[in-house]
Protein backbone atom coordinates (compact mmCIF):
# COMPACT_ATOMS: atom_id res chain seq x y z
CA UNK A 1 0.00 0.00 0.00
CA UNK A 2 1.18 3.70 -0.47
CA UNK A 3 0.04 5.92 2.17
CA UNK A 4 -0.99 9.27 1.11
CA UNK A 5 2.43 11.34 2.37
CA UNK A 6 2.68 14.59 3.75
CA UNK A 7 2.63 17.85 1.02
CA UNK A 8 3.35 21.00 2.03
CA UNK A 9 -0.51 22.25 2.77
CA UNK A 10 -0.86 19.20 4.58
CA UNK A 11 2.36 20.02 7.10
CA UNK A 12 1.04 23.86 7.46
CA UNK A 13 -2.70 22.61 8.15
CA UNK A 14 -1.28 20.16 10.49
CA UNK A 15 0.78 22.25 12.59
CA UNK A 16 -1.78 25.49 12.40
CA UNK A 17 -4.29 22.80 13.77
CA UNK A 18 -2.51 22.23 16.59
CA UNK A 19 -1.28 25.50 16.99
CA UNK A 20 2.34 23.87 16.81
CA UNK A 21 4.82 26.99 16.21
CA UNK A 22 7.93 25.08 15.44
CA UNK A 23 10.61 25.65 17.91
CA UNK A 24 14.60 25.84 16.85
CA UNK A 25 14.88 24.28 20.18
CA UNK A 26 13.73 21.23 19.32
CA UNK A 27 15.12 21.36 15.57
CA UNK A 28 11.36 21.13 14.45
CA UNK A 29 12.00 21.37 10.90
CA UNK A 30 9.13 19.53 9.20
CA UNK A 31 9.94 18.02 5.99
CA UNK A 32 6.71 18.44 3.21
CA UNK A 33 8.40 15.98 0.23
CA UNK A 34 7.25 12.73 -0.35
CA UNK A 35 10.42 12.18 -2.73
CA UNK A 36 12.62 12.93 -0.07
CA UNK A 37 11.21 10.98 2.52
CA UNK A 38 10.37 7.66 0.55
CA UNK A 39 14.24 8.05 -0.51
CA UNK A 40 15.08 8.32 2.93
CA UNK A 41 13.82 4.63 3.32
CA UNK A 42 14.85 3.41 0.30
CA UNK A 43 18.92 4.03 1.16
CA UNK A 44 18.02 2.95 4.79
CA UNK A 45 18.06 -0.41 3.19
CA UNK A 46 15.32 -1.06 5.93
CA UNK A 47 12.28 -4.53 5.16
CA UNK A 48 9.08 -5.86 6.32
CA UNK A 49 10.94 -7.64 8.77
CA UNK A 50 12.78 -4.78 10.41
CA UNK A 51 11.43 -3.30 13.61
CA UNK A 52 12.15 0.48 13.27
CA UNK A 53 13.25 2.95 15.69
CA UNK A 54 12.11 6.54 14.10
CA UNK A 55 13.75 9.51 16.78
CA UNK A 56 11.66 13.12 15.98
CA UNK A 57 8.64 11.54 14.32
CA UNK A 58 7.48 15.62 14.45
CA UNK A 59 4.19 15.46 12.22
CA UNK A 60 4.83 12.29 10.64
CA UNK A 61 5.94 12.43 7.37
CA UNK A 62 8.86 10.22 7.23
CA UNK A 63 6.44 7.86 9.47
CA UNK A 64 4.12 7.24 6.73
CA UNK A 65 6.82 5.92 4.24
CA UNK A 66 8.05 3.82 6.79
CA UNK A 67 4.60 2.50 7.77
CA UNK A 68 4.31 1.17 3.99
CA UNK A 69 7.38 -0.15 4.19
CA UNK A 70 7.76 -1.92 7.88
CA UNK A 71 5.82 -4.16 10.23
CA UNK A 72 6.49 -1.99 12.87
CA UNK A 73 7.72 1.23 13.64
CA UNK A 74 8.72 2.87 17.02
CA UNK A 75 8.54 6.48 17.23
CA UNK A 76 9.84 8.31 20.16
CA UNK A 77 9.05 12.21 20.43
CA UNK A 78 9.42 14.89 22.90
CA UNK A 79 7.01 17.20 22.51
CA UNK A 80 4.08 16.28 23.77
CA UNK A 81 1.24 17.82 21.56
CA UNK A 82 3.14 16.12 18.22
CA UNK A 83 3.29 12.57 20.71
CA UNK A 84 -0.45 12.87 20.57
CA UNK A 85 -1.20 13.62 17.42
CA UNK A 86 0.92 11.00 15.61
CA UNK A 87 -1.95 8.58 15.61
CA UNK A 88 -4.76 10.10 14.71
CA UNK A 89 -2.57 11.35 11.76
CA UNK A 90 -1.96 8.08 11.06
CA UNK A 91 -5.05 6.99 11.12
CA UNK A 92 -6.76 9.54 8.70
CA UNK A 93 -4.37 8.56 6.49
CA UNK A 94 -3.44 5.04 6.25
CA UNK A 95 -6.23 3.38 8.83
CA UNK A 96 -4.63 0.11 7.01
CA UNK A 97 -1.19 0.91 8.54
CA UNK A 98 -2.20 2.65 12.11
CA UNK A 99 -1.71 -0.73 14.14
CA UNK A 100 2.19 -1.16 12.78
CA UNK A 101 2.60 2.17 15.20
CA UNK A 102 3.65 2.78 19.03
CA UNK A 103 5.05 6.29 19.88
CA UNK A 104 6.53 6.86 23.08
CA UNK A 105 6.73 10.45 24.81
CA UNK A 106 10.55 10.51 25.41
CA UNK A 107 13.58 12.12 25.28
CA UNK A 108 15.77 10.45 22.80
CA UNK A 109 18.68 11.11 24.86
CA UNK A 110 17.27 9.11 27.61
CA UNK A 111 15.44 6.22 25.81
CA UNK A 112 15.91 3.15 27.05
CA UNK A 113 14.97 -0.36 25.92
CA UNK A 114 12.34 -1.14 28.55
CA UNK A 115 9.54 1.94 27.65
CA UNK A 116 10.24 0.25 24.16
CA UNK A 117 7.50 -2.32 23.10
CA UNK A 118 9.85 -4.24 20.71
CA UNK A 119 13.46 -4.78 19.98
CA UNK A 120 14.59 -2.44 17.33
CA UNK A 121 16.72 -3.46 14.27
CA UNK A 122 16.99 -0.46 12.27
CA UNK A 123 17.03 3.55 13.31
CA UNK A 124 15.77 5.78 10.50
CA UNK A 125 15.55 9.37 11.48
CA UNK A 126 15.54 13.08 10.50
CA UNK A 127 17.00 14.06 13.88
CA UNK A 128 16.41 16.91 15.56
CA UNK A 129 20.03 18.93 14.91
CA UNK A 130 21.40 20.06 17.86
CA UNK A 131 21.76 16.78 19.69
CA UNK A 132 22.03 14.90 16.36
CA UNK A 133 25.28 13.32 17.37
CA UNK A 134 24.68 12.84 21.13
CA UNK A 135 21.23 10.93 20.25
CA UNK A 136 23.00 8.77 17.88
CA UNK A 137 25.49 7.53 19.90
CA UNK A 138 23.26 7.12 22.98
CA UNK A 139 21.07 4.94 20.58
CA UNK A 140 24.08 2.73 19.21
CA UNK A 141 24.94 2.44 22.88
CA UNK A 142 21.98 1.67 24.46
CA UNK A 143 20.09 -0.50 22.01
CA UNK A 144 22.42 -3.80 21.07
CA UNK A 145 19.25 -4.88 18.51
CA UNK A 146 19.98 -1.97 16.09
CA UNK A 147 21.72 -3.51 13.61
CA UNK A 148 22.08 -0.07 10.96
CA UNK A 149 20.67 3.51 11.02
CA UNK A 150 20.39 6.07 8.45
CA UNK A 151 19.71 9.40 9.96
CA UNK A 152 19.50 13.09 8.33
CA UNK A 153 21.60 16.02 9.91
CA UNK A 154 22.87 18.69 9.16
CA UNK A 155 25.46 18.17 6.18
CA UNK A 156 28.49 19.36 8.43
CA UNK A 157 27.52 16.86 10.78
CA UNK A 158 27.00 14.26 8.03
CA UNK A 159 30.83 14.90 6.88
CA UNK A 160 32.12 15.31 10.08
CA UNK A 161 30.28 11.64 11.02
CA UNK A 162 31.54 10.36 8.12
CA UNK A 163 35.15 12.03 8.14
CA UNK A 164 38.22 10.04 7.46
CA UNK A 165 41.68 10.09 10.06
CA UNK A 166 43.98 12.88 8.62
CA UNK A 167 40.57 14.84 7.77
CA UNK A 168 40.77 18.70 9.10
CA UNK A 169 37.16 18.13 10.34
CA UNK A 170 37.91 14.48 11.65
CA UNK A 171 37.28 14.29 15.61
CA UNK A 172 35.47 12.89 18.07
CA UNK A 173 32.16 12.39 16.52
CA UNK A 174 33.70 10.41 13.97
CA UNK A 175 35.59 8.28 16.10
CA UNK A 176 32.86 7.67 18.33
CA UNK A 177 30.64 6.54 15.55
CA UNK A 178 33.72 3.94 14.16
CA UNK A 179 33.42 2.39 17.37
CA UNK A 180 30.00 0.99 16.51
CA UNK A 181 30.23 -0.29 12.69
CA UNK A 182 30.78 1.43 9.50
CA UNK A 183 29.84 5.15 8.49
CA UNK A 184 29.28 7.13 5.21
CA UNK A 185 27.59 9.51 3.87
CA UNK A 186 24.33 8.35 1.87
CA UNK A 187 23.42 11.52 0.20
CA UNK A 188 22.22 14.97 0.15
CA UNK A 189 18.84 16.92 1.03
CA UNK A 190 18.67 20.64 -0.17
CA UNK A 191 16.28 22.82 2.16
CA UNK A 192 13.78 23.78 0.02
CA UNK A 193 11.91 20.16 1.28
CA UNK A 194 11.41 21.57 5.08
CA UNK A 195 8.69 23.63 6.39
CA UNK A 196 10.49 26.11 8.21
CA UNK A 197 13.20 26.28 5.56
CA UNK A 198 16.13 26.25 7.96
CA UNK A 199 19.35 27.92 7.19
CA UNK A 200 21.62 25.50 6.22
CA UNK A 201 21.72 21.70 3.71
CA UNK A 202 21.51 18.38 5.25
CA UNK A 203 23.17 14.95 4.68
CA UNK A 204 22.65 11.44 4.81
CA UNK A 205 24.72 9.25 7.01
CA UNK A 206 24.28 5.41 6.85
CA UNK A 207 26.40 3.60 9.96
CA UNK A 208 26.16 -0.40 9.53
CA UNK A 209 27.32 -1.82 13.12
CA UNK A 210 29.61 -4.42 12.98
CA UNK A 211 28.63 -7.53 11.78
CA UNK A 212 31.13 -9.35 13.92
CA UNK A 213 32.50 -6.77 16.39
CA UNK A 214 36.54 -5.79 15.81
CA UNK A 215 36.39 -5.11 19.75
CA UNK A 216 33.83 -5.46 22.95
CA UNK A 217 31.41 -2.71 22.00
CA UNK A 218 30.13 -3.13 26.09
CA UNK A 219 29.52 -0.20 28.28
CA UNK A 220 32.81 -0.29 30.48
CA UNK A 221 35.62 -0.97 27.06
CA UNK A 222 33.13 1.37 25.26
CA UNK A 223 33.47 4.09 28.13
CA UNK A 224 37.41 3.70 28.28
CA UNK A 225 38.04 3.96 24.70
CA UNK A 226 35.77 7.13 24.71
CA UNK A 227 37.73 8.69 27.76
CA UNK A 228 41.03 8.34 25.53
CA UNK A 229 39.04 10.00 22.37
CA UNK A 230 37.63 13.04 24.24
CA UNK A 231 41.14 13.73 25.82
CA UNK A 232 43.00 13.22 22.05
CA UNK A 233 40.71 15.66 20.49
CA UNK A 234 40.34 18.23 23.36
CA UNK A 235 43.63 19.74 22.83
CA UNK A 236 43.69 18.80 19.13
CA UNK A 237 46.04 21.07 17.93
CA UNK A 238 48.80 19.28 20.70
CA UNK A 239 50.66 15.93 20.22
CA UNK A 240 49.59 13.53 21.67
CA UNK A 241 52.12 12.94 24.18
CA UNK A 242 51.29 16.32 25.32
CA UNK A 243 47.11 16.03 24.88
CA UNK A 244 47.26 12.83 26.78
CA UNK A 245 49.40 13.61 30.08
CA UNK A 246 46.33 14.37 31.91
CA UNK A 247 44.84 11.36 30.84
CA UNK A 248 47.69 9.45 31.32
CA UNK A 249 49.21 10.56 34.70
CA UNK A 250 51.94 12.21 33.40
CA UNK A 251 53.92 13.26 30.11
CA UNK A 252 56.33 10.15 30.20
CA UNK A 253 53.26 7.76 30.65
CA UNK A 254 51.16 9.29 28.08
CA UNK A 255 54.49 8.71 26.03
CA UNK A 256 54.94 5.16 27.08
CA UNK A 257 51.22 3.79 26.78
CA UNK A 258 51.71 5.52 23.09
CA UNK A 259 54.65 3.23 22.55
CA UNK A 260 52.81 0.00 23.37
CA UNK A 261 50.20 0.66 21.78
CA UNK A 262 52.46 1.12 18.10
CA UNK A 263 51.28 4.55 18.05
CA UNK A 264 54.22 8.06 17.21
CA UNK A 265 54.17 10.13 20.30
CA UNK A 266 54.60 13.21 17.94
CA UNK A 267 51.84 12.70 16.15
CA UNK A 268 47.75 14.09 16.47
CA UNK A 269 45.27 12.35 17.75
CA UNK A 270 43.68 13.47 13.74
CA UNK A 271 45.44 11.00 12.21
CA UNK A 272 44.36 8.09 14.86
CA UNK A 273 41.11 5.82 13.74
CA UNK A 274 39.21 3.92 16.04
CA UNK A 275 41.31 0.99 16.32
CA UNK A 276 44.32 2.90 17.37
CA UNK A 277 42.04 4.28 20.36
CA UNK A 278 41.19 0.90 20.99
CA UNK A 279 44.34 0.00 21.47
CA UNK A 280 46.01 2.81 23.20
CA UNK A 281 42.73 2.95 25.69
CA UNK A 282 43.84 -0.73 25.91
CA UNK A 283 47.24 -0.82 27.00
CA UNK A 284 48.11 -2.07 30.10
N1 LIG B 1 10.59 13.53 11.34
C1 LIG B 1 9.90 14.80 11.12
C2 LIG B 1 10.07 15.21 9.67
O1 LIG B 1 10.95 14.67 9.01
O2 LIG B 1 9.32 16.06 9.23
C3 LIG B 1 10.39 15.90 12.07
C4 LIG B 1 11.87 16.12 12.12
S1 LIG B 1 12.35 17.52 13.08
C5 LIG B 1 13.93 17.87 12.30
C6 LIG B 1 12.92 16.88 14.64
C7 LIG B 1 11.84 16.29 15.56
O3 LIG B 1 12.49 15.79 16.74
C8 LIG B 1 10.78 17.24 16.05
O4 LIG B 1 9.53 16.61 15.94
C9 LIG B 1 11.14 17.50 17.53
O5 LIG B 1 10.01 17.79 18.34
C10 LIG B 1 11.77 16.17 17.91
N2 LIG B 1 12.76 16.22 19.01
C11 LIG B 1 13.59 17.23 19.34
N3 LIG B 1 14.39 16.87 20.35
C12 LIG B 1 14.07 15.59 20.67
C13 LIG B 1 14.54 14.65 21.64
N4 LIG B 1 15.54 14.95 22.48
N5 LIG B 1 13.97 13.43 21.69
C14 LIG B 1 12.96 13.08 20.83
N6 LIG B 1 12.48 13.93 19.90
C15 LIG B 1 13.02 15.16 19.81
Amino acid sequence: GQAALLGPAEVRALAAEFDIRPTKQLGQNFVHDGNTVRKIVAVSGVTRDDVVLEVGPGLGSLTLALLDVVDRVVAVEIDPKLAARLPTTVAERAPELSGRLDVVLEDAMKVMPSQVPAEPTALVANLPYNVAVPVLLHLFAEFPSLRTALVMVQAEVADRLAAQPGNKIYGVPSVKACFFGRVRRAGAVGRQVFWPEPKIESGLVRIDRFEEAPWSLDAEHRKRVFAVVDAAFAQRRKTLRAALATWAGSPAEAERRLVAAGIEPSARGEVLDAAAFVRLANVE
